[in-house]
């Protein structure tokens, strides 16, 4: 390990302390344990180098968004000891044709966006003989850029959703609007609200919710998420956290 690299490790390792002590800090805000909440690395633009230092500096669970990337980071890590208890979940937008590059690989796909990706995922797993765990990304906050079921499209599709046979839902997923605190609140309060409608409706438990990223997840661990995705605050040394 040479000089910059070993700086680099410890900032990784102050970087993850302070965003832990954050999430602690949100956490109990809310009369909620830190231990509920999982922070994910989110680690698409930096290398397999740069994940193998940050398992060192303490991070076992990373976020890729695209699914050659992935295959990327998995066979550049495979066989590297330090990283056999690492996970990588699926946290961007999947092409159908891109699903057998991901599935059976991830621990846990945060973006289905749409009840044709939950049948094709579904299908997929069933060929393979594996069930993928996975959430339904949701446009709570109803920005045209963002992908992912409408509420009503979610509470419309749901039922059929939750039967597939090769998926088991675990909970949902959202990205709030970039740069308003408020927004951000709004978004994420409309998440649980949400899940908990359709834990009304299905039956299922649903508890996780992924949401917050690296300027909103304080508040996202206040409104309850169980997976905050950090990328910038985690990896880029120019990034401030407020
Ligand atoms: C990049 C990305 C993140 C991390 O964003 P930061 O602002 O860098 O923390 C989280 N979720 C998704 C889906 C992403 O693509």
């Amino acid at each position: 390990m040479d000089g910059l690299e070993e700086s680099y490790g410890a900032f990784l390792c102050e970087r993850r302390e302070e965003i832990l002590g954050r999430i602690s800090s949100a956490a109990s805000r809310s009369g909620r344990s830190a231990a509920e909440v999982l922070p994910i690395a989110v680690s698409k633009t930096v290398s397999a180098r740069e994940v193998l230092l940050a398992r060192r500096a303490g991070w076992r669970a990373f976020g890729e968004n695209r699914p050659q990337e992935l295959s990327r980071k998995l066979a550049a890590l495979e066989g590297e000891p330090e990283c056999a208890d690492v996970r990588f979940d699926m946290i961007g937008n999947l092409q159908k044709n891109k699903i057998n590059q991901v599935i059976g690989r991830v621990t846990l796909i945060h973006s289905i966006s749409s009840a044709h990706l939950a049948e094709a995922v579904s299908t997929r797993c069933e060929a393979r003989g594996i069930v993928a765990d996975v959430l339904l990304e949701t446009n709570v906050s109803g920005e045209g850029s963002k992908s992912g079921f409408s509420p009503e499209e979610l509470v419309a599709a749901a039922d059929g959703v939750v039967a597939l046979p090769g998926i088991r839902v675990l909970g949902l997923m959202t990205m709030a609007p970039a740069g308003d605190a408020d927004a951000a609140r709004r978004t994420f309060c409309g998440l649980r609200e949400l899940a908990e409608g359709l834990r009304a409706r299905t039956g299922l438990p649903l508890q996780t919710l992924s949401c917050g990223m690296s300027d909103d997840f304080e508040i996202a661990v206040e409104e309850g998420s169980t997976l905050v995705r950090l990328g910038r605050c985690v990896f880029d040394q120019g990034y401030a956290l407020r």
